[in-house]
């Protein structure tokens, strides 16, 4: 075949590839362009998932009527003028691509007025052909609706997920920029059914609220620093909320939310030792640089950026999101070796002071094992020996002896080869979490009715995401209905749970659900009760009668698994009598 060029259409086809990949890459553009030109409020209606329909309407400055043909051309712009200035860019855009790439793989209507024009102006262009200019009586501000994307490409129909999953990634995206954006009224529809609403009245934590619960957004912890020109605010959690994957971590570079790999590292450097190994925070941070500081021209989409001193800002991201961590929950600075070191003031160390339910409950808990995982040649903690069927109960875990509780926390046992420290909220998610899974085999799980539904209001994306769920959940003996937009009511649970909060229940099954992931069905069951049986577990800091202590013990003898919590932790140390005789001074060199 011959060298020849491209036809334009598709020449703009392959270009619109580069920044129109799915229907929230449209929602993307829109809203950025909405902002670019000062809207105070921003309504975005989709249909379909985005397929059928996406309009973004905003309050903004408007396109002058003869400007609406060149703003639907290919690197028309009004935000650059010179080269010059693509290296201190304020605004979201600059490249002046997307409305044309958007109106090549779609029919796309804008409807403009701006401020200064006594009429509005309507343009129609389908598949990148634009029709002419209209007259038409409209207030202020800018429409654009975008119908039918991809229906000229049918290939890239193809590649999109699930209406679930495009709708999720709208919903998220609309999330995150209703939180950088707080003055900025913000609504979400699907058809008529509202999924996400703000004030604009600046209130963050309303709106973290509105994202993760009223409770998680309580504990969100603030972050504010300053350092030369580079400023970091937002929202990080404290470290007993946490996530199984990183989509929680959010950075706004100017304005702009950007996946930066280098700073999410320099944010999970600052939990360093503070998490278990896995478990990522949430967070929502900005970050104020000066333009020149940055390029923001790396990526089609602007998902990427580059700074001029990359460790520079790296180690000032690190540092305070670190402080802000430590201003709230003070870190014990000992080793825990310390705690059975050589130390005869161990029991003044803070990290014996973490242990206590006195201080904040999982903090020091999480960081506690996460050490003690890796200290095991110090602490001796019980190795495991993994789930593997056939193993006899004693070879999993010795018959113990209860002794008592101690800090509210832990249970004090003797073994045959010496003292055991059994975690109580451990061990009690590992028996929970066995017995749900063996009457869920038998496809038997007494349910429970509730004497008084309790009602659920969740996120717009956890919303959508248990919707899909509601059968699954019934196999679980939760009976959960919907009950009116993103509310669902909780009429039965699980009679294993009986007497706990349903609502709290119900949080944690749609709590850390992997965007996209396609789990064989097996795994998805034992993760959904995995984490409801973490939340139902007896907690840290209860004290538990005597009774009750040696039900749990007795409990996790008959386990297949007893020496991990379903999560992989410890359910129990062991500290062998060799050790106490060397502690001691009984053996070995004096
Ligand atoms: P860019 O945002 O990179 O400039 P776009 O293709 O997104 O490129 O938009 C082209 C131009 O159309 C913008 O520079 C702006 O002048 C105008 N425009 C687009 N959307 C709006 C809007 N919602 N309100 C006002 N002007 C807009
Ligand atoms: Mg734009």
């Amino acid at each position: 075949m011959s060298i020849r060029l491209l036809s334009p259409e598709v020449a703009s086809q392959i270009a619109a590839g580069e920044v129109v990949e799915r229907p929230a890459s449209v929602v993307k553009e829109l809203v950025e362009n909405a902002l670019d030109a000062g809207a105070k409020s921003i309504s975005v209606s989709i249909d379909a998932a985005g397929r059928g329909l996406i309009e973004v309407a905003d309050d903004g400055s408007g396109i002058p009527a003869g400007e609406l043909a060149l703003a639907v051309a290919r690197h028309a712009t009004s935000k650059l003028a010179s080269a010059k200035e693509l290296f201190s860019i304020s605004t979201l855009g600059f490249r002046g691509e997307a409305l044309a790439s958007i109106g090549s793989v779609s029919r796309m209507t804008i409807t403009s007025r701006a401020v200064d024009d006594a009429i509005g102006a309507r343009l129609r262009v389908e598949a990148g052909q634009a029709g002419a200019v209209q007259q038409v009586g409209v207030p202020f501000g800018t429409v654009v609706r975008v119908e039918n994307l991809f229906y000229n490409v049918p290939a890239r129909l193809k590649f999109l997920k699930s209406d679930a999953t495009e709708r999720r990634a709208i919903d998220t995206f609309i999330a995150r920029y209703a939180l950088a954006y707080p003055h900025v009224r913000f609504k979400l529809a699907e058809g008529k059914k509202v999924t996400l609403q703000t004030s604009g009245d600046g209130d963050r934590r309303a709106i973290l609220a509105m994202l993760y619960g009223v409770d998680t957004a309580r504990q969100m912890l603030e972050v504010l620093a300053e350092e030369d020109a580079l400023k970091l605010t937002g929202f990080i959690s404290p470290t007993s909320v946490t996530r199984s994957n990183r989509r929680e971590m959010t950075f706004f570079i100017n304005g702009r939310w950007v996946q930066d790999i280098p700073l999410n590292a320099a944010l999970t450097r600052a939990y360093h030792t503070l998490l278990m190994v896995g478990r990522y925070p949430l967070a929502t941070l900005f970050l104020e640089i000066e333009p020149e500081a940055v390029d923001v021209n790396v990526h089609p989409a602007k998902a990427e950026v580059r700074f001029r001193e990359q460790d520079k800002v790296f180690s000032f991201v690190q540092r305070a999101v670190r402080r802000a961590l430590l201003a709230y929950a003070p870190v014990p600075s000992l080793p825990p070796a310390t705690l059975w070191g050589s130390s005869p003031a161990w029991r003044e160390s803070p990290a014996w002071r973490e242990h206590q339910p006195s201080a904040s409950g999982q903090t020091g808990l999480d960081w506690s094992m996460a050490e003690d995982a890796k200290q095991a040649e110090t602490m001796d903690a019980v190795p495991s020996p993994g789930s593997e069927a056939g193993q006899s109960v004693f070879a999993n875990m010795p018959l113990l002896r209860l002794i008592g509780q101690i800090g509210a926390t832990y249970l004090v046992a003797e073994g045959p080869d010496g003292l055991y420290l059994v975690d109580q909220h451990a061990a009690h998610e590992r028996v929970l979490f066995e017995k749900l899974m063996i009457q869920h085999d038998k496809r038997n799980i007494p349910s429970q009715s509730l004497l008084e539904p309790v009602s659920v209001t969740l996120p717009p994306a956890q919303a959508a995401l248990l919707e899909g769920q509601l059968e699954l959940l019934k196999d679980f003996g939760f009976q959960v209905e919907p009950f009116g937009p993103n509310t669902f009511q909780v009429r039965a649970m699980p009679a294993l749970f009986s007497g706990s909060d349903a609502s709290s229940a119900l949080r944690a099954l749609v709590d850390d659900f992997e965007e996209d992931e396609t789990p064989l069905q097996a795994e998805l069951e034992a993760r959904l009760a995995a984490r409801v049986c973490k939340r139902m577990a007896v907690k840290a800091g209860k004290a538990l009668s005597g009774d009750e202590q040696r039900a749990l013990l007795t409990d996790l003898e008959n386990c297949d698994s007893p020496r991990t919590c379903p999560h992989g932790r410890p359910t129990m140390i062991h500290l062998s009598v060799g050790m106490l005789e060397r502690q001691f001074g009984r053996k070995g060199p004096r």
